[in-house]
């Protein structure tokens, strides 16, 4: 059964979400040819269906929320929750499953670039709460990297941030122009060079089909090039 279709025009592109089991992954299709460009935006958040794992919303929407492809938070407000909401969630589930979790995700779609002020207490309290926790992830743009200092970066993550979710969807910078994804291939490179030497591990997304038939070749070797500049080194979930 094809499931109910959410359309949002962006950009040139018509960007839909489907309902039902796939609810939450965007698709993109050509306005022009409908042909799909692509299956999935994201990656899945890892785990979140698995008990061991906490989702915390430490953040409403997408401080960028320009990338012609996504309208995931098209119709949210930026926003930083109030740091009392968001200690008091770590409490509640703390409260429910303290000794059974030991992943969490802080959303929405670019906490990395909460400032440290919210982030210390907030991992901090992740760690008083959670004594089995092994890893806390997050996901992060190029431009939150590039904002923050190696010094904070190195702080986060002593703190315990562990894993970033980083989608440069392209290594072509023609096709990373026309997404309006806001960082190019060099500044992807710089990013998650910063991340590794803060010890932060990386999982990369890359968006199948984003450079169209016109860019498909450059798009395609062009993102094998910068997944191996980026060098994430990211360790699979823990059973
Ligand atoms: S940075 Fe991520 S969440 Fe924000 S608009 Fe782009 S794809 Fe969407």
């Amino acid at each position: 059964m094809v499931p109910p279709i959410l359309k949002h025009r962006v950009g040139g592109l018509e960007a839909r979400r489907a309902g039902g089991a796939t609810a939450g992954f965007p698709t993109i299709a050509r306005p022009d040819t409908g042909e799909w460009a692509c299956a999935l935006r994201r990656t899945p958040v890892p785990s979140t269906e698995r008990g061991d794992s906490f989702i915390l919303q430490a953040t409403l929407g997408c401080s960028w929320n320009a990338c012609t492809y996504c309208a995931m938070y098209r119709g949210k407000r930026y926003q930083v929750r109030p740091l009392d909401a968001v200690l008091a969630e770590i409490s509640e589930g703390s409260g429910r499953s303290a000794e059974e979790v030991r992943h969490v995700f802080v959303a929405d779609g670019d906490p990395l670039g909460m400032g440290l002020d919210h982030w210390e207490p907030i991992l901090r309290a992740l760690a008083a709460s959670f004594p089995r926790l092994r890893r806390v992830s997050t996901y992060a743009t190029a431009r939150n990297l590039l904002e923050k200092s190696s010094e904070e970066l190195d702080r986060l993550r002593k703190w315990g941030l562990s894993l970033l979710y980083i989608g440069p969807e392209s290594g072509d910078d023609v096709t990373l122009r026309r997404l309006a994804k806001g960082a190019s291939t060099a500044e992807h490179i710089e990013a998650a060079r910063k991340a590794r030497e803060a010890g932060m591990e990386q999982s990369l997304i890359f968006l199948l089909g984003a450079g169209g038939r016109e860019r498909s070749e450059e798009h395609a070797r062009a993102s094998g090039r910068l997944a191996t500049a980026m060098d994430p080194r990211s360790s699979p979930p823990s059973p």
